[in-house]
């Protein structure tokens, strides 16, 4: 060492040395007799894991792991129970979430009736005028079987505006307060590129609005967030992750508040997976700008993609399609930026160093995205850019082939068979043998992700195997069976493929010695599981960096 070496330099370069040496290590915590799927080729199945600070010290059998306790190391039988490696969500809105479960009232409810009855209590706890908020209300699950109505909300709360949002948040349903506050009456003229629902019949407004004309609210609605909201937000829908055995998540429409919110919240000790934040186009010049790229951070915040959009939404059915939606014959969907857009764009991030990850749902739109990604890789060759397509729901045997070939990483729905079955009518039975296309990505040698995409679906990775699995939804419907995959594909799915979309395959993912130590202890084993069962199987435990985040 030099003379001038600094302390702190030192005391690192100390540090560093110390954890050389593995075998002069005594772990703090020791987790043996279990079920352990590591997701490791190499070593499969273990008994034990030891764990120091937030790694993995050792996996192996019982004698092997216990012989290395000392009398500080804590252990725990785990009595045959199953250990997975904590799952990856590669594709959800979580710190958009958490700020919406902070504020809003959950419409994700199975009557009218119900959601009525939440919107009227939020309402007595509401100050006179002000606004009541809903979210992730879905018209096509309720008992009614019809869509929410504008005298429905005024009859559930008569003296506060109501807005509610869709959970695909496209549409939304108000009542007369908030059409009143936002300046719109039955005479007020559709937007450009919106509709103001009015009944036929008699002309009056229906509740609904769709699309721009969702700006009138977005403008009367004064919601503010503080810097501590957001970080608010985070912790909470850190614990409803950390409850399902997820620890990491990838923020995919991210900005630099969402940055600040994550940093604010793990250094509070309130940020429970970690983020790997892509961050929204608008601010890909400031950030490249600021010396800024994907890879920037550490293990829990970390900067991800640039994030593009190409078309609309699978729940929604605005994906752009080659064929039209079933019973809709010139409907194909809608492209919401041109190949030209995208590949100015795209070109920017990708000279500048960025991942790139743009949303692509139809095989329309699967296609332009590719054409652009080729051409990027032909015009500036890049080592290993791990271009992403988000959703990437419908494809084809040229379009896995042209995927496979680019390296490219798709991140399909992973829940929607199973939570949005009613939806999957409007694609037919045949086009779902084509989407969310886990089988042909894997035969291909492709690493598709699990992917929730929350709030527009739900985020438990146990149903994420089940619909996976068994491409059945509640009702018992099947959609896509052609497109099933194993138990043991979905867990690694959820696992070390969602280490490697975001570039951290060497840190996490697996149950490895040296990998961060992110682990949940289910209550069942998924690989003996009746497949019809397994979003019934219950997480126990979740470790994210060798503490504990959620215990049952
Ligand atoms: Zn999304």
């Amino acid at each position: 060492m030099n003379k001038g070496t600094p302390r702190r330099e030192f005391l690192g370069a100390l540090a560093a040395f110390s954890l050389f040496p593995l075998e002069q290590e005594k772990p703090d915590l020791i987790l043996y007799n279990g079920n352990i799927l590591t997701v490791n080729e190499r070593q499969p199945h273990a008994e034990a894991v030891a764990v120091r600070r937030d790694r993995f010290l050792a996996v192996g059998s019982n004698s092997d792991v216990l012989n290395l306790s000392s009398a500080a190391s804590k252990k725990i039988d785990l009595g045959g129970k199953t250990v997975t490696p904590g799952f990856i969500d590669a594709h959800s809105h979580p710190a958009e979430a958490g700020l919406m479960h902070l504020r809003m009232v959950d419409c994700d409810l199975r009557s009218i009736s119900a959601i009525q009855a939440a919107l009227r209590e939020r309402a007595t706890k509401t100050p006179a005028g002000e606004w009541v908020l809903g979210f992730k209300y879905d018209d096509t699950k309720t008992d009614e079987g019809r869509p929410l109505t504008v005298a429905d909300l005024d009859a559930a709360v008569p003296d506060h505006p109501v807005h509610i949002e869709h959970r695909g948040g496209h549409t939304t349903y108000s009542n007369s307060p908030a059409f009143r506050m936002a300046g719109i009456d039955e005479k007020t003229p559709d937007p450009p590129g919106g509709k103001i629902d009015r009944d036929p019949a008699t002309g009056k407004l229906t509740g609904r609005v769709a699309e721009s004309a969702n700006d009138f609210f977005d403008k009367a609605i004064p919601l503010q967030f503080t810097r501590d909201d957001h970080r608010e937000g985070v912790k909470l829908i850190s614990k409803m992750l950390a409850r399902t055995g997820i620890t990491s998540a990838t923020e995919a429409q991210g900005t630099p508040t969402d940055l600040l919110a994550y940093q604010d919240a793990h250094e509070s000790g309130d940020l429970l997976y970690r983020a790997y934040c892509f961050i929204n186009f608008h601010f890909l010049d400031a950030m490249i700008a600021a010396g800024n790229r994907t890879g920037l951070g550490d293990e829990w915040v970390r900067i991800g993609a640039v994030k593009l959009v190409c078309d609309g939404s699978i729940s929604e059915r605005t994906a752009r399609l080659s064929t039209p939606y079933e019973g809709r014959p010139n409907d194909y969907g809608i492209l919401v930026m041109t190949e030209e857009e995208l590949y100015t764009l795209g070109r920017k991030a990708h000279l500048a160093g960025w991942q790139i990850g743009t949303h692509a749902n139809g095989d329309v739109a699967i296609d332009t995205t590719l054409r652009v990604y080729e051409r990027l890789q032909k015009e500036h060759p890049r080592r290993d850019p791990r271009f992403r397509l988000e959703h990437c729901t419908v494809v084809n045997d040229s379009l896995i082939a042209r995927i496979k070939a680019l390296g490219a990483i798709p991140t399909p729905f992973s829940t929607y068979v199973y939570y949005h079955g009613e939806k999957m009518r409007f694609y037919g039975a045949e086009r779902l043998n084509h989407m969310f296309a886990l089988r042909s990505f894997i035969d291909a040698g492709i690493r598709p992700t699990q992917a929730s995409d929350y709030p527009p679906g739900e985020f438990i990775p146990m149903m994420a195997l089940q619909s996976e699995v068994t491409r059945t939804d509640m009702k018992g419907s099947v959609w896509g069976p052609k497109q099933r995959i194993t138990v043991k594909e979905a867990v690694r799915v959820g696992t070390l493929n969602g280490a490697y979309a975001s570039y951290e395959e060497n840190l996490k993912g697996s149950i490895e010695v040296g990998k961060l130590a992110d682990l949940v202890v289910l209550g069942r084993d998924p690989l003996e599981e009746n497949p019809s069962t397994l979003v019934t199987i219950p997480v126990e435990r979740t470790m994210a960096g060798g503490r504990w985040t959620f215990e049952s």
